[in-house]
């Protein structure tokens, strides 16, 4: 395979291979040549990462005659954003961004601010001592992880883009929809002629997709995927990471039953622990009970974020017991 791939008529799709070993995986950037072109997600911020996607697009505009001279993240997570700013300086590409990602994308600071200011569902606020030790080892982590994964703010100029707005390339005219759930600021790229959505991380083929507070929503996530499933038309999701979705119905209509399986789950497990509880944290060890911590405290995310959404739903109520939030059915 080449630098890049035509997926269909007009979509073309880099695959850059952001790390081997501690966390491997892949983005996918997709291409849309056209005048201006787009260039939807623009990956990690690591240097061999930015340069294997600058060489992608200059091969493609030498091969194809054609242009792609916008960036668009499809969602203020770090490895569709990081590459923004380093491929539109060296490519002088326009940068696109959505009202509700600006401010999370535009400084480093600002980013890890926006999820940081984390509601536990295992356990309430410490001392402020013990907070400014956590705050010191999430700088250090974060320090590291922005070194060997690229993080990278989105600096320098860019446009304005709203949800509803059209986007026009060779492959046709695209929709931008909200997506929020996954995170909050995430859209995706509907082409309604085709049938093609460019889905972003709300839909993988083979996994489903992370979800945990300070940012995802269950709520949002399960109605964005009703509109996916609802999308008329609707052929196939590209989605950021992993192979196509070639049975786009089918693949959203099994996250839909595997979010409500387990919703139904955590509620069942608080009932049958009767009138003392579940703390959050026997949940988390219930799931995942041999993983090391660190892919522990990231595989958690979505068992934190169905506590809280059944709390504000008025389904569970929680008391403190020794330090732990401990949950009740009501
Ligand atoms: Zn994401």
């Amino acid at each position: 395979m080449g630098l890049y791939e035509e997926m269909t008529p007009g979509i073309f799709r880099i695959c850059q291979e952001v790390r081997k070993g501690w966390i491997p995986f892949t983005m996918n950037l997709y291409a849309l040549p056209g005048t201006a072109g787009l260039l939807f997600d623009a990956g990690s911020g690591a240097r061999g990462a930015v340069t294997y996607a600058a060489r992608a697009l200059d091969a493609l505009e030498k091969e194809r005659g054609t242009r792609v001279r916008r960036i668009l993240p499809s969602h203020a997570h770090w490895d569709h954003f990081s590459g923004t700013s380093a491929l539109a300086k060296r490519r002088r590409m326009e940068v696109l961004l959505t009202e509700a990602m600006v401010p999370l994308v535009r400084t480093r600071a600002c980013y890890r601010a926006a999820y940081q200011e984390r509601k536990s569902a295992l356990h309430p606020p410490r001392s402020r001592g013990r907070e400014a030790m956590r705050n010191l080892k999430d700088r250090l982590i974060d320090e590291a992880f922005s070194l060997s994964m690229g993080l990278q703010a989105v600096t320098g100029p860019f446009s304005l883009l709203c949800v509803g707005d059209h986007v026009e390339s060779e492959a046709g005219t695209w929709e931008v929809l909200a997506g929020p759930g996954h995170c909050d600021a995430h859209i995706m790229l509907w082409n309604a002629s085709s049938g093609i959505l460019l889905g972003g991380d709300n839909v993988l083929a083979n996994i489903t997709t992370w979800l945990g507070p300070p940012r995802s929503n269950i709520t949002a996530y399960q109605t964005t995927l009703e509109t996916i499933r609802d999308l008329p038309g609707l052929t196939l999701i590209l989605p950021a990471h992993g192979r196509p979705i070639t049975d786009p119905i089918k693949r959203t209509t099994q996250l839909i039953a595997h979010r409500k399986k387990r919703l139904a789950q955590i509620k069942e497990k608080v009932a049958a622990a009767g009138p003392q509880g579940l703390s959050g944290r026997a949940l988390v060890q219930h799931y995942y009970p041999h993983m090391a911590p660190l892919k522990r405290s990231i595989a958690q995310g979505w068992i934190e974020a169905t506590l809280l959404h059944l709390l504000e739903e008025g389904e569970l109520s929680r008391t403190l017991e020794k330090g732990l939030w401990c949950y009740h059915r009501r």
